[in-house]
C-alpha cells in the first residue's frame, strides 16, 4: 500500500517497543508504548511515560515509518501465532493523532490490534480508534472517586462512564485490575469492582494483576521521588480469593501472564 511522505514522517514520543510479548493479548505481539498520561498513579511502573516528551534513553521521538519498521521485523511471528500489535503507554490515547495514524495503517493491513488504556479519555475523540481494535484492555483501579483521586491524581467518574461506552462498542473488552495491598486489595473493594463490571459489561471478562516494583529504578533515573506509601504485592491466597469472587459472580477470567 502506498503511504504519503507526510504520514510516514509524522513523529510522536515512544518508549522502546517490546517485541515477542505474550502478556498483552492473543499470540505473540509487539507492544508500542506511547508516552503521555493524564494520571499519576503512585505505583506507576512507567513514570517515563508521564509526559509526551523526549527523555534520554527512555522516551524517543520516532516517526510513523520507524515504528512501522519495528513492527515489520516481527510480522512472521504474528502470522504464526495469531498475534499482532498492542498499544500501551503511558496512556496511548494522549497522542491520539499518532495512535489513529498507526492504527489505521495496521487495521487496513488486517493485523490483530489491541489497546491497553486507563480509560481516562474523551470517548468521542477516540471512538474511531477504539473501533479499529480487536481487544480493549481497560483498567478499573478503585470505585471510590476520592480515593482514586488520592492515588492517581484524578477522580474515576470519566473512567467508569467510559467502561459503559466502550462496552457498547461490542469489542472484546477485558477489565484489568492492578491489585495492590494498601490501595484496593480488600474483599469488599474487589467485590464492588467485580459487580460494576458485571452490571455494565456484557459477557464480562477480567484480569487481576498483582502489584510489582519492577519500575522503581526508573524514578531514580528520572530524578523523581517515590511517595512513601506502603504498597505491597498481595499474597497468592488473596489473588485466588479475588479471582474466585469474580467467577462466583459470573465473570470470566483471562490471564496472559
Ligand atoms: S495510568 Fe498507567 S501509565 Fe498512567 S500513571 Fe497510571 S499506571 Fe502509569
Amino acid at each position: 500500500m502506498r503511504r504519503s511522505r507526510d504520514i510516514m514522517e509524522k513523529v510522536g514520543y515512544f518508549m522502546q517497543p517490546q517485541h515477542l510479548s505474550v502478556n498483552d493479548g492473543q499470540g505473540i505481539r509487539t507492544l508500542i508504548f506511547l508516552a503521555g498520561c493524564p494520571l499519576r498513579c503512585k505505583w506507576c511502573a512507567n513514570p517515563e511515560g508521564f509526559t509526551a516528551t523526549e527523555k534520554k534513553d527512555l522516551v524517543y521521538k520516532m516517526s510513523v515509518e520507524e515504528i512501522l519498521s519495528e513492527i515489520d521485523k516481527q510480522r512472521i511471528f504474528y502470522r504464526q501465532s495469531g498475534g499482532g500489535v498492542t498499544f500501551s503507554g503511558g496512556e496511548a490515547t494522549v497522542q491520539d493523532d499518532m495512535l489513529r495514524t498507526l492504527s489505521k495503517i495496521l487495521y487496513d493491513e488486517g493485523l490483530h490490534l489491541s489497546i491497553e488504556t486507563s480509560g481516562y479519555f474523551d470517548f468521542e475523540q477516540v471512538r474511531d480508534i477504539l473501533e479499529m481494535m480487536d481487544t480493549i484492555f481497560m483498567d478499573i483501579k478503585l470505585m471510590d472517586s476520592e480515593w482514586h483521586r488520592l492515588f492517581t491524581g484524578q477522580g474515576n467518574e470519566l473512567i467508569l462512564e467510559n467502561v459503559k461506552k466502550v462496552a457498547a462498542l461490542g469489542k472484546e473488552l477485558i477489565i484489568r485490575v492492578p491489585v495492590i495491598e494498601g490501595v484496593n486489595a480488600s474483599e469488599w473493594e474487589m467485590l464492588e469492582i467485580i459487580r460494576y463490571v458485571k452490571e455494565h459489561v456484557p459477557s464480562p471478562k477480567m484480569e487481576f494483576l498483582p502489584y510489582h516494583t519492577f519500575g522503581n529504578y526508573k524514578y531514580e533515573k528520572l530524578d523523581l521521588s517515590i511517595d512513601d506509601y506502603d504498597f505491597k504485592t498481595p499474597s497468592q491466597e488473596y489473588m485466588l480469593l479475588f479471582k474466585n469472587k469474580a467467577i462466583s459472580e459470573g465473570v470470566s477470567l483471562v490471564s496472559y501472564r
